[in-house]
């Protein structure tokens, strides 16, 4: 077994501290990657503090993993020693269900395993993510990552990157398209990234005044500050498309009311409690309420290639382990610019 320094939680209201744990030996079809920089999801946060049920501790948060491989296994083809990899929040699936059949692992039948709070498939190992040295994942669930670009700012690409690039793909969003990202946080700045990256009118709807000047140096063409019912009114039944990554309570019947004819709201942040919904916003104008779960292993390596070829990298905030419980604050209080990334030296 490989001991592993890490931080976790031990249960739903403590702090993140140091805990020392074992990581199964490298397998023949496994990688040992040393985990360079880690990002921090705010889907970290709701698991941590158990916010959506279901949680295991002791809990190693993490799944926006990238380092290097020290070293493979035997029947090991895609990587060598030396490489560069990431790993994002899926490390294993069935395998077989027709949705890993069609590279959309992250909805397997039998439930994907998540690289933490998840059970290996054995049932009885609980996966623990990158607030971590080191981890071990079966090369099929691991992400090439480019030499060229700075890799303090490519670790979030692995969640909050193709979290955002999927739904845009499914959708073809693109060229002629008012597309809305609603929340300036880890999520929301890449999805303005990508979206006008790819051609879209791009519209940031955010709580946070003081984000404007980023939001347009980030690509949004317009910035709206959600408390200002004037400059709301003027963009009602504006937009095709609405990208929803806000981690909190909100009214989404309001936001359904800024989307034009067959409009959709895709909704990519997870609160914890159920929004109330009007049905007559849907009806009166045929729009569409939809969801979107990250992206396939295969997708995802698209979405890296995509962002190394156009020169895409998170805006990221690096900081000292030992800040984490800190940046969990700042987090919920909306005050992220715009991933926080742990840098791993420093556990
Ligand atoms: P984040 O960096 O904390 O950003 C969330 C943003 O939402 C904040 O910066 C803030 O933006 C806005 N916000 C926060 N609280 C709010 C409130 N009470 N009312 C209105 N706006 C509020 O979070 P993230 O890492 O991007 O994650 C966002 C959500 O997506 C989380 O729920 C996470 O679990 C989920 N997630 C889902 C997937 C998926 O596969 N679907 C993947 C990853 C994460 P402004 O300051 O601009 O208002
Ligand atoms: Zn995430
Ligand atoms: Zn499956």
């Amino acid at each position: 077994m490989l001991p592993t320094k890490s931080y976790a939680a031990q249960n739903p209201n403590a702090d993140l501290a140091p805990y020392q744990f074992e990581r199964r030996n490298v397998g023949n079809h496994d990688v040992q990657i040393e985990i360079l920089y880690c990002g921090v999801c705010h889907s970290d946060i709701h698991q941590v503090r158990n916010e959506w049920g279901g949680a295991k501790y002791p809990m190693v948060p993490g799944h926006e993993i990238v380092g290097r491989i020290v070293k493979v296994g035997e029947h090991v083809t895609k990587f060598k020693v030396g490489d560069l990899a990431g790993v994002g929040c899926i490390v294993d699936s069935c395998r077989t269900c027709n949705s890993c059949c069609e590279a959309q692992e992250q909805y397997c039948e039998n439930g994907m395993v998540g690289t933490y709070n998840s059970f290996e498939k054995d049932g009885v190992t609980i996966t623990q993510g990158g607030y971590s040295d080191k981890i071990v994942v079966d090369e099929n669930y691991v992400l090439k990552v480019s030499e060229s670009l700075p890799l303090e700012r490519v670790a979030p690409l692995l969640c909050a990157g193709i979290t955002t690039y999927s739904p845009l793909k499914q959708w073809n969003i693109g060229k002629g398209h008012r597309v809305a990202v609603l929340g300036l946080g880890g999520l929301g700045h890449m999805a303005v990234k990508l979206a006008a990256s790819m051609g879209a009118e791009v519209t940031v709807l955010s709580t946070s005044p003081n984000k404007q000047k980023d939001a347009e140096a980030l690509g949004a063409h317009k910035f709206i500050v959600t408390q200002n019912a004037a400059e709301l009114k003027s963009v009602k039944s504006y937009f095709d498309f609405i990208i929803d990554t806000v981690s909190a309570s909100h009214d989404i019947n309001l936001y359904v009311s800024l989307l034009r004819l067959n409009g959709t709201l895709i909704m990519l942040g997870i609160p914890p409690e159920a929004p109330e919904l009007r049905v007559y916003g849907l009806v009166s104008k045929r729009r569409r309420i939809a969801g979107s779960l990250i992206g396939g292993i295969a997708e995802t390596q698209e979405m890296l290639d995509y962002c190394a070829k156009h020169n895409i990298v998170c805006d990221v905030e690096v900081i000292p382990i030992s800040y984490i419980n800190e940046a969990y604050e700042r987090m919920i209080k909306g005050d992220v610019h715009y991933r926080f990334v742990i840098d791993m030296k420093t556990l």
